[in-house]
């Protein structure tokens, strides 16, 4: 019989595991707060259980691990990790430092079936869903590192490999998890969902009573160029996917994040702001530009820093409220699936395939 992975689960579920085995809801509470909070890898380092407790809880439940797999730094001190899944599959995450603290960008699915076309995880196509047990264990993996720097994790994007929202279930129980104040308590405005703009999902988070900050990728600012870059716009185009950012935005008072990835010549000109600000204008939105990763590829190229520069210009002018991204990571193959794509082409190496040619993300 295979044993329940206490990583996924909420401190209810850990309580109602416990309850089941005939023990006191309390003793679920400390299972919650080892596993969470002092992040004990055994059974037997939780010191203030009876240790008949502790067995009783072992022969039906789990503590999940990721095992890193490999690991890289850049000059910036962003780190990216690969982990191993047990079967087989890998997935990254990413620290970032920043001045208010540390951010994970945890992935939510081996692959991802949208195929946007300037991303790499969306090669190789979709795998699978992660568990919310292989999401929860990325943060608590890295928080588990800078433990013993006394170092805690202040946010979580989830702005890695796969499309959370096409993972619901598991991304919103993973989300519930990583915001209990007895545990990581990685509050849920803390917490970024990025998506590519799946509708119905959004509508839904809307109505889940989290504050989560709602992250869309956008990347153009009409149909024609979007349909171009995001197969999602085809299913969900503009004219549904904005009011859908309103209502979410209505519902939780919390500002939409709109990413916009510069594409030189495709949809960096002066007349593409000022469309993209017609689009915005009045919305309670946020642009955050992101210069293309320095990488070749993807049949798009990096706008120049004039580009960069005059754009964020229109948008100020229109009053639409925006950031230019810092290139964090962009020297650890940052961007999502990059690394992943490297462990995947590995394994097609070793049996004989010829490896993808790649495009970049942005
Ligand atoms: S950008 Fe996001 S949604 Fe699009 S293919 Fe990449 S991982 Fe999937």
């Amino acid at each position: 019989m295979s044993k329940t992975d206490l990583r996924g689960l909420s401190r209810e579920q850990v309580r109602s595991l416990v309850l089941d085995l005939g023990e006191p809801a309390f003793r679920g509470d400390q299972v919650f707060e080892w596993v969470f909070a002092k992040r004990v890898s055994g059974f037997d380092r939780m010191s203030n259980v009876p240790k008949s407790f502790a067995s009783h809880v072992e022969r039906v439940a789990e503590i999940g691990r990721l095992e890193i797999q490999s690991e890289r730094k850049s000059s910036e001190g962003t780190t990216k990790y690969l982990f191993a899944l047990r079967d087989g599959q890998a997935v990254e995450s990413v620290l970032i430092p920043h001045r208010y603290g540390m951010s994970v960008c945890v992935s939510s699915q081996a692959g991802c079936r949208m195929a946007c076309r300037f991303c790499a995880s969306a090669e190789g196509g979709f795998v699978r869903n992660l568990t919310a047990s292989e999401i929860t264990s990325q943060v608590l993996e890295i928080q588990a590192l800078l433990d013993v720097h006394d170092v805690r994790v202040s946010r979580v994007d989830f702005m890695g490999t796969g499309e959370p929202l096409d993972n619901y279930e598991n991304v919103l129980q993973a989300m519930k998890v990583l915001s209990d104040p007895g545990g990581l308590g990685i509050g849920a405005r803390k917490i970024t969902v990025s998506t590519c703009g799946i509708v119905p999902g959004i509508l839904r988070l809307a109505g889940e009573g989290m504050q989560v900050t709602l992250s869309v990728s956008l990347h153009a600012p009409d149909n024609a160029l979007r349909d171009m870059i995001m197969p999602v716009n085809k299913r969900y185009p503009l004219e549904e996917l904005l009011p859908a950012c309103d209502e979410y935005a209505k519902r939780t008072g919390r500002r939409v994040t709109y990413e916009y990835v510069l594409l030189l010549g495709f949809n960096d000109t002066a007349e593409h702001a000022r469309k993209l600000s017609r689009l915005l204008r009045g919305r309670l939105a946020h642009v955050n530009l992101i210069p293309l990763n320095p990488v070749a590829g993807g049949g798009f190229e990096r706008s120049s820093q004039q580009a960069v520069t005059a754009f964020s210009r229109e948008l100020g002018k229109a009053g639409v409220a925006q950031t230019v991204r810092r290139e964090m990571g962009a020297r650890v193959d940052a961007a999502c699936g990059q690394l992943r794509r490297r462990h995947v082409d590995a394994g097609r190496r070793q049996v004989g395939k010829r490896p993808d040619q790649g495009t970049e993300p942005g």
